[in-house]
């Protein structure tokens, strides 16, 4: 009989472990599980929903010969029998089993139950409410007041902001991370002004700096969004004011929440398997004889990654494995990298790129070049002479030299400016 993976998820990870178990010559029956009711797409695209750039139609990806299951919840696991239960009551049988169930937003921290931060119109349950029956999946979704928070996690989340956007006068997005700029930005291109609130003291503090993020903070200016750091949100009243923990309110009535995302793993505890914040798995993506997780629901070596790069390594790890193609592959873990390409608003970050500002300055060697006019800052943060971080913005053009020295943790060039520089850059400092 021919061997059955039945793939939990149907997103950007399940798809390209699809696509790369065929490419590879895999001989199994692959079916893929998707609780959202479209084909796998390319989720890192979806502001451009927003921009009116794409469709979300336009950003279906490619899954080989698996069979697509859309619309299909999955909402139970038997690794014992080796059955899945659907949603409506089925069972089905597997022989190997992929967990990639993603991630979920979260809520800003600190925020009131009452009068305050719910989905909009026909979203998700709030996520920090009791999980429905089954432990998994959106739940129904509660009776929303008109200024609910907007969710940004699925296409059908984009396309019902994308509708609000047009009828409304003033945005505010919680949350300055690199999905709250990337929102943003796309919202400000339809002429909407904007606020992003922001807890931290300055945007994306992931992956940028404190001055790169002060740049990104004026570029963002220039498209007509205004950010506040250092300020949290205590409500999000029924008339779509916001109010910021300092008493001060803003006016809006649209507001996104665009906080963070955590490992969606209820699925993977009910049915036994071990999660601490994602679903814990070993250099095989093995969390239990014949089950696996790969993408933003999987911890590897004390990490979850969330990002579409760390995901598709996994993805090609576990096809190359279960194809038969290198059953010894291992994935090693996957070194941080983030890159914004958003209209003006562009930049790549490898590792570390703020390493030197945490008191940790001690065997680091820092190369900075700040340009004010042309809106570009690019740094350079090397251990030894290796790369600790870097961070292009405004100007990428050695983004590709940089990025492969870093991939492949290179000695770093005699004159490692030359990872900074091209003919056209200029002004170091
Ligand atoms: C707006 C946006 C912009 C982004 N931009 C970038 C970027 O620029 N660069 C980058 O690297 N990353 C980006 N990311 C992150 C990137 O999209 C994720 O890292 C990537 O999608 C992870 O893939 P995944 O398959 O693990 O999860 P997902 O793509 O989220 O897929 C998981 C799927 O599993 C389904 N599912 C969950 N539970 C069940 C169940 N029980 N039964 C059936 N189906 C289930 C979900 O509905 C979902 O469709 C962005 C994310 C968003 C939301």
């Amino acid at each position: 009989m021919t061997r059955r993976i039945a793939v939990v998820g149907a997103g950007m990870a399940a798809a390209r472990f699809a696509e790369r178990f065929q490419a590879l010559g895999g001989d199994a029956e692959v079916t893929l599980y998707g609780a959202e009711p479209r084909a796998p797409y390319n989720r890192a695209l979806l502001a451009d929903v927003l921009t009116g750039r794409y469709a979300a139609d336009d950003l279906t990806l490619l899954s080989g010969d698996a069979q697509l299951r859309t619309g299909c919840e999955v909402t139970a696991l038997d690794t014992v029998a080796h059955t899945l239960r659907l949603a409506d009551g089925a069972h089905v049988p597997y022989d190997d089993l992929v967990l990639a169930t993603g991630a979920e937003p979260v809520l800003p921290g600190g925020a009131d139950t009452a009068d305050t931060l719910r989905p909009a119109d026909g979203g998700h349950a709030p996520y920090d409410e009791p999980a429905p029956a089954t432990g998994v999946g959106p739940a129904a979704g509660p009776a929303l007041p008109p200024g609910g928070a907007h969710m940004v996690r699925t296409a059908a989340d984009f396309e019902r902001l994308a509708a609000a956007a047009a009828r409304a006068r003033r945005a505010v997005v919680i949350g300055g991370g690199v999905l709250g700029v990337s929102v943003a930005r796309a919202l400000a291109s339809r002429g909407l002004p904007v606020t992003i609130v922001h807890q931290a003291s300055h945007l994306v503090e992931r992956e940028l700096d404190g001055p790169a993020g002060e740049l990104l903070r004026g570029v963002l200016a220039g498209l007509g969004v205004e950010v506040r750091t250092g300020s949290t949100v205590r409500a999000v009243h029924g008339d779509g004011r916001v109010e910021l923990s300092g008493g001060h309110v803003l006016d809006a009535d649209l507001v996104v929440a665009a906080c963070g995302v955590t490992p969606r793993t209820a699925l993977a505890r009910a049915a036994g398997l071990p999660v601490r914040t994602g679903v814990l798995v070993d250099d095989r993506l093995s969390c239990a004889p014949g089950v696996y997780a790969i993408g933003d629901c999987a911890e590897h070596r004390d990490r979850t990654h969330g990002t579409a790069g760390a995901a598709w390594e996994q993805a090609d790890v576990l096809a190359a494995r279960l194809s038969g193609a290198a059953p010894d592959a291992a994935y090693a873990g996957s070194r941080p990298y983030a890159r914004l390409s958003a209209g003006p608003l562009e930049y790549a970050a490898f590792g570390d790129p703020a390493a030197d500002e945490g008191g940790d300055e001690g065997g680091l060697d820092v190369l900075r070049i700040a340009d004010a006019t042309r809106g570009s800052y690019k740094k350079l943060v090397l251990r030894g002479d290796r790369i600790a971080g870097a961070v292009l913005l405004g100007d990428l053009s050695t983004v590709g030299a940089l990025a492969r020295a870093y991939e492949r943790d290179e000695i770093v060039p005699a004159d490692p400016f030359h990872l900074l520089t091209s003919p056209t850059s200029q002004g170091a400092s």
